[in-house]
């Protein structure tokens, strides 16, 4: 919603014999963003980290994330993919919204986490939360942590990657892998893209555009004529010692919230819960020799 798939960022046009270069404006749009999860509210704190923070500001991004509303769920009920608990970022929301609700059997139950999100709750004619219905939401998000079937050891995730980069399950998981993308394209703290010059048949003008782009595509890694990933097997390795320990290094926090989507769209059923699992495992393995 923030970092969009593709947008225009500057149009260049032919002047007479120069040209003259334009910034376009940011979109000014206004959002309310309605049952954002507590995972989604991780992975924004981590865009905003990475569009907002560093020492340029992204000003399409910023536009955007400005002004927007973001009312939260918390979650009760899991999906099989979801691991978010085993990464600390849920299923409940904790910040970084401006009203959160949780469903329970007598109504909903809301919280301001934010001015704005209290003068909703004071524009409402709601009551009072009662003492049983805040018990049933602490016991429903409980449950639905414990009920989570995947899980991550997140435990030393940094070192564990740096120290088995010949690891043989990076072969096993890049015999399966397609390349297709789709987790990268699905993942709510994916950053990547690139930068195309589009110009009009006319040669009077050319849009400057930025694009969603994903390590795993084979251009990626390409630089002065040589790919230096032309590997599935290097690229499988890069996303998920990114996401796992280089963003740590990067950026203070990892770069999974374990939504799960990755392995929802994965078409060959790769998880990476169960990657990072074997690789462990065989670590263990190999120490034990
Ligand atoms: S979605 Fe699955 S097959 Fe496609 S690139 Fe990602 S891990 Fe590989
Ligand atoms: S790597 Fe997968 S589970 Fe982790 S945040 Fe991205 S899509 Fe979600």
């Amino acid at each position: 919603m923030f970092f969009a798939p593709e947008e225009t960022v500057l149009e260049i046009r032919r002047r007479g014999r120069g040209f003259q270069a334009t910034e376009t404006a940011p979109a000014a749009v206004r959002l309310a963003i309605i049952g954002v999860r507590a995972c989604d509210l991780a992975a924004v704190a981590i865009q905003d980290r990475i569009f907002l923070q560093d020492l340029f500001q992204d000003s399409h991004y910023a536009a955007r994330r400005a002004d927007a509303l973001l009312i939260a769920v918390n979650c009760t009920h899991s999906a099989p993919t979801c691991f978010c608990a085993s990464m600390n970022t849920g299923p409940q929301a904790k910040t970084g919204y401006d009203l959160a609700m949780t469903e329970l059997d007598e109504g909903f139950l809301v919280r301001a986490g934010s001015e704005r999100g209290a003068s909703i709750i004071a524009a409402l004619s709601l009551g009072q939360a009662t003492a049983s219905a805040v018990e049933m939401e602490v016991r429903a998000i409980a449950e639905c942590a414990e009920h989570q079937v995947r899980r991550m050891d997140a435990s030393d995730l940094p070192g564990l990657l740096y120290d088995e980069a010949e690891n043989p399950r990076w072969d096993d998981v890049a015999a399966r892998c397609l390349s297709c993308t789709n987790c990268t394209m699905v993942c709510p703290t994916c950053f990547c893209h690139t930068v195309l010059d589009v110009q009009e048949i006319e040669g009077n003008m050319s849009r400057r555009v930025r694009k969603w782009d994903s390590c795993f595509s084979l251009e990626h890694a390409r630089v002065h004529g040589f790919n230096f990933r032309s590997r599935i097997h290097d690229r499988y390795r890069q996303w998920l010692t990114h996401k796992l320990a280089s963003w740590i290094d990067q950026f203070g926090t990892s770069g999974c919230t374990g939504c799960g989507r990755c392995v929802a769209w994965c078409p060959v059923g790769i998880d990476l819960t169960e990657e990072v699992a074997a690789i462990r495992g065989s670590r263990g393995a190999r120490t034990a020799r």
